[in-house]
């Protein structure tokens, strides 16, 4: 394996969700839904496996499905032509990945936010580009902010984009509109891109409401959304993503996702663009039921005698061990299946500074209720 790739050999999901599985323990760490999407959408992607699309689709995507993204971002206020200013990938990790490729080379320098999704420093490495790494900072209620002044610094001559996750994975934070300005702001001063990963942009939860990054001021041009599927229709082993954008970064992309995996997915484009058109209601029955998961869950961590951090968005809350008498979450998390029978996952691994957080485990929600209460019961045992 090249130099360039070697701290990437393995990811922590599939090393958490392994350990889970041999200990018979609860899964609190892989974020992944134990129940199933909309029936529709399963219905009709059985009807398309045998209705014949069972080959290559276009190298695009399905037109239905690209036309039904464009109708789905047309809710933000932003409109896309499905000719050629979206592109169906393998999930969003490609289209990140894809982007990356297509956007940046050796020298240049990618800001990454931390914690951040496993995925990116893998991406901007492949790319051969750099990542400059800004930490969220708790604020005064203990949500992870965005540190401005820290942002600005990160920018240099050799900056060419800045990789922005909102709802963020793992602390669940939502930038502010504050936040978003601001980074708006930055890329339009230094003509910097912005690649945007919006996966969880329908799991928002006390009203607070997704915000596109291209919604802002100068940004529609410069900015590579990217979303997916996955946790908006509890589908996660799809893989149907998509990117929005110019015609001109559209392209871009599509120039290096086109020899990564050509094109994937084919009976299940059709069934995504049923859900994007029919579904929402659906979806918003899911962000409810998963709002009161969050609920459950940061209380019950809280009874255990951790302090929760707030969860705006995703799948994820962020706990601090150290009010339980300990001093390493990261030791603790790879303990914590043989003890208790309770697997989550250190923060710190998604970070460059793991010291400054491995105080920190982050839990997953996205289960049955009796999951999450089971879960609860054995972490008591850790005091
Ligand atoms: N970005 C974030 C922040 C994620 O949590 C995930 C994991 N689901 C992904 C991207 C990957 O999305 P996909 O499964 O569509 O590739
Ligand atoms: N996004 C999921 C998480 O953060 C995991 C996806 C994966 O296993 N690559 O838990």
């Amino acid at each position: 394996l090249v130099p360039r790739l070697r701290p990437f050999t393995s990811t922590i999901f599939a090393e958490m969700t392994a350990l889970a599985v041999r200990t018979e323990a609860i899964n609190l760490g892989q974020g992944f839904p134990d129940t199933d999407g909309p029936a529709s959408m399963l219905d009709a992607a059985k009807d398309a496996l045998y209705g014949g699309a069972n080959q290559y689709p276009p190298g695009p995507g399905r037109p239905e499905l690209r036309s039904a993204i464009a109708r789905h971002r047309a809710r933000y206020g932003l409109e896309y032509d499905p000719e050629t200013e979206i592109l169906v990938t393998a999930g969003a990790t490609e289209a990140i990945t894809a982007a990356m490729l297509a956007l940046t080379e050796p020298g240049d320098e990618v800001i990454v936010i931390e914690p951040y999704y496993d995925s990116y420093p893998a991406a901007v490495a492949m790319a051969g580009a750099t990542r400059r790494v800004v930490s969220l900072v708790e604020d005064q209620d203990g949500r992870f902010a965005l540190d401005l002044e820290a942002l600005r610094a990160a920018v240099t001559p050799a900056t060419r984009a800045i990789l922005v996750n909102s709802p963020h994975n793992p602390t669940g934070t939502v930038f502010t509109d504050a936040e978003l300005s601001a980074i708006a702001d930055l890329c339009v001063r230094n003509d910097l891109f912005a690649i945007t990963d919006e996966v969880y942009e329908h799991l928002v939860y006390d009203g607070a409401g997704h915000r596109p990054l291209a919604s802002f001021p100068g940004m529609r041009s410069r900015t590579v959304s990217i979303s997916s599927a996955g946790k908006t229709f509890n589908c996660t082993g799809w893989k149907i993503g998509w990117v929005c954008s110019s015609a001109e970064l559209v392209g871009a992309v599509k120039a290096a996702k086109q020899f990564i995996t050509f094109v994937s997915g084919g009976p299940l484009q059709p069934a995504v663009a049923r859900a994007l058109d029919h579904e929402l209601p659906w979806v918003e029955g899911l962000r409810v039921s998963l709002g009161r998961k969050r609920d459950r869950l940061s209380a019950g961590l809280v009874e255990a005698g951790f302090t929760v951090h707030p969860s705006l968005g995703t799948y994820f809350v962020c706990a601090d061990v150290r009010p339980l008498g300990y001093s390493d979450a990261t030791e603790l998390a790879w303990q914590l299946p043989e003890r208790v029978g309770v697997v989550a996952v250190p923060v710190s691994v998604f970070t460059d500074h793991p010291d400054e957080w491995k105080h920190l485990l982050r839990f997953a929600f996205c289960k049955r209720d009796e999951v999450l209460d089971e879960g609860i019961v054995r972490l008591h045992k850790l005091r």
